[in-house]
């Protein structure tokens, strides 16, 4: 059985590219019958106030609400981790209508408009720990959310530093969390070729856990100096089109 990515709107062919480079088979799920044939599912960044009508449009919250309490592999990057989070804030009049099952509380643009999009070097220990490489990740946020408070149930893997001109001193927000099989990122992974967190996110579903262990011994690009990644110093290769 594949992992599916959710395919409405926004950076599902980047999600699907990423997948391949792990040597993960990833499809494209736009109908609530297609949730049947998959073990986990991406929901990736775009925009979520689209990506909930066009989910509305096809019926598609009860599945996916579904899908998330029978414990099944899910992970939301960026639009993605709004859909998933209990409450948002920052949203249109009207709100939006989401999938919910991660006890937190995100803000819809939290690093404000789309030209204060940025890129940081996270610290990563947990990630590290699993996937080895290096102790940070490189994060890219478009519009990005972020977490603002999360229950006790859920993990944090990654804050982001921000300083304010006024606020002293520095202060961390929550950009990357697990809470049993919810994994969200206010960030986008898929737009880096650093896979590690593709790859953390495919240990969580106990019958993928062989694939990744074949595919990413033939594929960590940190360990495996023959490879074509290793030598091309892939940290500044940023964005990854296909
Ligand atoms: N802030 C955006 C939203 O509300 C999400 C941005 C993204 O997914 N890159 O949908």
């Amino acid at each position: 059985m594949a992992v599916g990515v959710l395919a409405l709107q926004g950076s599902f062919n980047e999600h699907l590219a990423a997948l391949r480079r792990i040597g993960v088979k990833g499809v494209e799920i736009r109908k609530a019958e297609q949730l049947d044939n998959i073990t986990s599912l991406i929901i990736p960044g775009g925009e979520s106030t689209t990506m909930a009508k066009l989910a509305e449009l096809h019926n598609l919250f009860p599945a996916l609400r579904e899908f998330v309490r029978m414990g099944k592999p899910v992970w939301g990057t960026c639009a993605g981790l709004i859909f998933l989070a209990d409450k948002a804030v920052g949203q249109k009049i009207g709100g939006q209508e989401l999938v919910g099952g991660l006890d937190c509380t995100v803000h819809r643009n939290f690093f404000g408009s789309q030209i204060q999009s940025f890129e940081a070097e996270l610290p990563v220990p947990e990630l590290a720990a699993k996937e080895g490489g290096p102790p940070s990740f490189r994060g890219v946020f478009i519009r990005a959310p972020a977490i603002l408070e999360v229950g006790l149930g859920v993990e944090v893997l990654a804050s982001v530093s921000i300083k304010e001109e006024s606020a002293e001193p520095e202060s961390k927000v929550i950009v990357a969390v697990k809470q049993g099989n919810i994994l969200a990122t206010a960030f986008h992974p898929e737009l880096t070729i650093d896979s590690r967190w593709h790859s953390y996110f495919m240990k969580m579903s106990p019958s993928n856990n062989e694939i990744t262990a074949a595919s990413s011994s033939s594929s960590n690009y940190y360990e495996d100096p023959e490879s074509y990644l290793y030598n091309k110093q892939p940290k500044t290769d940023l964005p990854i089109y296909e």
